[in-house]
């Protein structure tokens, strides 16, 4: 753990499947920071919306019964030995969340207004003691516009694909890698073209492509670039 006398708020966004997450947990791990996957909290919200039949069969988002069922919907993390778990309603749904049915819906969800809002809110209280890891969309553009460290993940679809195909067989809910890279390109196309907090990097956002780093190559990047950037900050402040 480093010895930081200034706590900050680190903003992680990228594409689907960059691998943003397992970097950011762990540098929050690392740092003694509290780590937040906000892609989660979408999720969360669509497994609510598809359990209350608010997504037809076409995919079709009911978004005014949506809209009014935010207010019954609680999401919140727990930490477990096995790692972080995301609660809707009190219940266990880290395994559900991850489904290729979620994945295929989120977007959509995601893209609706007074979602954004809420899920914005709380993500803003989460971080009010700063002190946090969080990745996602837009939180380096929309949630923490003032966040002291941004970073923007990429890597190729091809890349991207192969990664959350390996997931989902090791979680124990596989399918065709063909699937899977036509939801990571559906879901890029969404993210980016939506109205309302579109996936794009922010102006101040440092680029880390790692198509062809090895997951210690990018935990060591991060890393480095948060001690630059806390020993800027602790030159400023004296
Ligand atoms: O990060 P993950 O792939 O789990 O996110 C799932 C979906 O949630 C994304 O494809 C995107 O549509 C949405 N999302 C978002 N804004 C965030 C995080 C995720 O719109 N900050």
């Amino acid at each position: 753990m480093t010895t930081s006398r200034h706590k900050i708020i680190v903003a992680i966004d990228g594409y689907s499947s960059s691998g943003k997450s397992t970097m950011a947990k762990k540098l929050a791990s690392d740092l003694g920071y509290r780590y937040i996957d906000s892609g989660a909290m979408y999720r969360a919200v669509t497994l609510y919306a598809m359990e209350h039949g608010m997504i037809s069969d076409s995919g079709v988002v009911n978004e005014k019964a949506l809209s009014e069922a935010l207010k019954n919907i609680r999401i919140d993390f727990a930490v477990t030995p096995q790692g972080q778990h995301t609660l809707l309603n009190g219940k266990d749904v880290e395994h559900l969340i991850r489904s290729l049915q979620v994945s295929n819906h989120v977007s959509p969800v995601a893209a609706i207004h007074s979602v954004r809002k809420a899920l914005t809110a709380q993500q803003q209280r989460f971080g009010a003691e700063k002190g946090i890891v969080m990745d996602g969309r837009d939180i380096g553009t929309t949630v923490f516009p003032q966040a002291e460290m941004k970073v923007f993940v990429t890597a190729s679809p091809e890349k991207r694909a192969h990664r959350r195909y390996i997931e989902l067989q090791q979680n124990g809910t596989p399918s065709s890698y063909e699937d899977v890279l036509a939801n990571v390109i559906e879901r890029d196309h969404i993210d980016e073209t939506r109205t309302e907090s579109p996936l794009r990097k922010a102006d101040d956002a440092v680029v880390l492509d790692n198509s062809d780093m090895s997951l210690p190559q990018q935990e060591k990047w991060l890393m480095d670039l948060f001690n630059r950037i806390e020993k800027d900050i602790n030159e400023c402040n004296g």
